[in-house]
């Protein structure tokens, strides 16, 4: 069987979770395609190089959760010789064999326009930055204008920028419980499984 959830949506929207909870539901394989990026931005040198030599190692590193590597990531994955070098691995893991979720920016919309399920996961960017302040710690006026920064960035880039795709199902997380979130995605791809 192939079968594929793409889950898309800005930082912290509550997609990882999703993505988790989903993956582990029905048995699918799971794939965060942030961790690419943000391994690609704290390995430094040539940013589409790194991306060509990338390695599973690299993508177990402690290092990777930080705002630093997700303001990095943010950068490098504007690059389209970057987008380009993580684009096969992304689609063979989407289309192998077994169900698949990936979460990530443009999953639906350029990796698996023929995903058979796409969500986007929202909510406020003041809802995501006080989740993820509860996460980080330090000043929360400051991680919202991470948060804000970043979503400009990941909406405003002309490769591949971040948005819904037409037929992908909205899932606002900005006054939803995670459970509650989780069950509404759940719903959606089991009605999909159920429907082939
Ligand atoms: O999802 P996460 O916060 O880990 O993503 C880090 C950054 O990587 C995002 O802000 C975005 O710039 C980039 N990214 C992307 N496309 C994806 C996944 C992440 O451009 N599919």
């Amino acid at each position: 069987m192939i079968f594929t959830v793409a889950i898309d949506g800005p930082a912290a929207a509550g997609k990882g979770t999703i993505s988790r909870a989903v993956a582990q539901r029905f048995g699918f394989r799971h794939l965060d395609t942030g961790l690419l990026y943000r391994a690609v931005g704290v390995l430094g040198g040539d940013p589409a190089e790194a991306a060509r030599r990338l390695t599973p190692e690299d993508l177990e590193r402690g290092d990777l959760r930080t705002l630093e590597a997700g303001q990095a990531a943010s950068r490098v994955a504007a690059l389209p010789d970057v987008r380009a070098a993580l684009l096969d691995f992304q689609r063979r893991f989407a289309r192998g064999e077994g169900g698949a979720v990936l979460d990530g920016r443009d999953i639906g919309t350029v990796i698996c326009p023929e995903a058979e399920v796409k969500l986007y996961v929202t909510a406020s960017p003041e809802v995501r930055a006080h989740r993820r302040w509860l996460e980080v710690g330090g000043d929360e006026a400051k991680v919202l204008a991470e948060v804000k920064e970043r979503d400009a960035r990941d909406m405003g880039r002309a490769d591949a920028p971040l948005k819904a795709a037409e037929d992908a199902a909205v899932i606002d997380t900005s006054s939803m419980g995670i459970d509650e979130a989780v069950e509404a995605a759940c719903v959606l791809v089991a009605e999909r499984l159920h429907a082939r």
